[in-house]
């Protein structure tokens, strides 16, 4: 049996109302997944939880699905946010594609002192975001924002939320399972300058974290971490 494709919607799902899809959503039912009007499909987004539904209408540029009952009730996801020095542009896809499948909540890209890359492509961020909540079969899509320098977002800090920074060669405590809300922050390829890292010491909020003996690659250390963080045992 082919598998259901799973698909996010803006729009409210409420039984009584079809649901009309984009054209792209349209055109990857049809053109590329062959599936047609009466196939079942399943809809989701972050306040109104997944729903099973089917394809109502299908033309090439056009989707209507019909609702059919709900599945899974909205509900909180994990409240993790990762901060990462931008990076090229094929590694920062592949940052927001795995953080979202590790269950990431926000993806804040930070301009340091050693970020060449100052600029991303929201919608594209966005496609990839949404792609990748769909196929892990989260119901939201994490929050992706502007690029911000580092100073900006030390000072404007929610106090309460502890902020991890990466940091290799410093003799710091390893990065250890948390289910609170917290941050993880993780440097640029040429890694924060001495500058940045004496700044972290005037904030109370941030705990400087190993992440092992071996120095990762910026875009590994930022799985590496949230996974621990969230999903790797307690000490
Ligand atoms: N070019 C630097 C390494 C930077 S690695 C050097 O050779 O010294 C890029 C980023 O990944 C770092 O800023 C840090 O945030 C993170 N990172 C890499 N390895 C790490 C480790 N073992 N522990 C903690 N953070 C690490």
């Amino acid at each position: 049996m082919p598998t259901v494709p799973r698909l996010h919607v803006d729009q409210p799902l409420t039984a009584a109302t079809p649901i009309a899809g984009s054209a792209a959503q349209a055109h990857h039912l049809g053109s590329v997944l062959r599936r047609s009007v009466g196939d079942e499909i399943c809809l989701f987004n972050s306040r109104d939880g997944e729903w099973r539904a089917h394809i109502a209408a299908l033309r090439r540029d056009r989707v209507t699905f019909a609702l059919d009952a709900q599945t899974r009730p909205p509900a909180l996801e994990d409240d993790l946010w990762l901060l990462f020095a931008l990076l090229k542009r094929d590694t920062t896809d592949l940052v927001i594609e795995k953080a979202t499948e590790l269950g990431a909540s926000v993806l804040q890209p930070v301009i340091t002192d050693r970020t060449n890359a100052a600029r991303v492509n929201d919608a594209r961020l966005r496609t990839i975001a949404t792609e990748a909540a769909e196929q892990s079969e989260r119901l939201t899509i994490p929050d992706i924002r502007p690029p911000r320098p580092l100073p900006d977002l030390l000072e404007s800090w929610p106090t309460n939320r502890p902020l991890f920074v990466a940091v290799e060669r410093a003799n710091a405590a390893p990065i250890i399972h948390s289910t609170e809300p917290c941050a993880l922050l993780v440097g640029p390829e040429g890694g924060f300058t001495l500058q940045e890292l004496d700044a972290f010491r005037c904030y109370p909020f941030v705990a400087a974290v190993t992440l092992g003996p071996r120095i990762l690659r910026a875009e590994t250390a930022c799985l590496v971490g949230l996974t621990l963080l969230r999903l790797g045992g307690s000490r």
